[in-house]
């Protein structure tokens, strides 16, 4: 049985397989959602129905956090890895140049994704950026926005609006960009053009980047509490919802 936490399903997926299921997603068309989930999203899911549907419906639920991960080793379904956006964004960059996959990068603000691509180009030659755009989740931006991926023929689009705004977006929106994957990514683009400092690997592989985010910005600290409420909830077994 498939491992649910707040009704969202999370798959057992390393990096190699998401690419193998992008790959296949590219060869078939079609259009599939693929969502990093950490605990800030499985708090927002418990409270709200409509982002839970969304993420029970994406292709892919991708563990991007060690909360995820120590939740599931605890309720008996050790997965393989923590697949983060953040490093999804590089680390499909670099498969993207290989097999000539067409990136879009949507969101962040002003000019932050045109510098992400810029870099991304630079140690990824040959890759193909379909185009940048920062947009914003607005329903009223959503026409414009989709008929630039549209034009564009992009086979992948990474959202960075934030976690549920870009998830909610790619759930309406990806089926009509003609875009094969569409994945949200939080604050990749910002960590890529330096915008934001990520947590250094050894910090990372200690299972301390949210201590990390907390102390750089600090701003997020309210945010900051799902962390210790969710994993209340799953010792008192009050994770099985929806
Ligand atoms: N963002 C945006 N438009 C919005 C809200 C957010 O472009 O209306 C961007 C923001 O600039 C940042 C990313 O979305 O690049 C969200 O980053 P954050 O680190 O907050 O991601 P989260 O942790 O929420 O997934």
């Amino acid at each position: 049985m498939a491992l649910k936490l707040m009704g969202v399903p999370i798959h057992d997926v390393d990096f190699a397989a998401t690419v193998t299921w992008i790959d296949r997603w590219i060869a078939e068309g079609g259009a599939h959602t693929i969502a990093t989930v950490n605990t800030e999203f499985l708090m927002g899911a418990r409270k709200d129905s409509t982002f839970r549907a969304a993420l029970q419906r994406a292709a892919l639920c991708v563990p991007d956090s060690v909360g995820v991960l120590w939740a599931a080793k605890y309720k008996g379904h050790p997965l393989r890895e923590r697949v983060a956006g953040s490093d999804l964004v590089p680390q499909l960059a670099q498969v993207a140049a290989q097999r000539g996959w067409r990136i879009f990068l949507l969101g962040a603000a002003p000019g932050v994704a045109e510098k992400a691509a810029a870099i991304l180009t630079v140690r990824n030659p040959g890759l193909q950026v379909a185009g940048c755009y920062a947009g914003s989740p607005s329903p009223d931006e959503a026409a414009e926005i989709v008929a630039r991926i549209r034009a564009s023929a992009a086979d992948i689009i990474f959202v960075a609006y934030g976690a549920p705004k870009q998830d909610l977006w790619l759930d309406k929106y990806l089926s009509q960009t003609g875009a094969a994957v569409g994945i949200g990514i939080g604050g990749a683009f910002d960590f890529i053009a330096g915008v934001s400092q990520r947590a250094p690997v050894w910090i990372q592989r200690l299972g301390l980047e949210w201590l990390h985010r907390l102390i750089t910005q600090p701003w997020r600290w309210r945010r900051q509490l799902a962390l210790p409420h969710f994993v209340a909830l799953v010792l008192l077994g009050r994770d099985d919802i929806g």
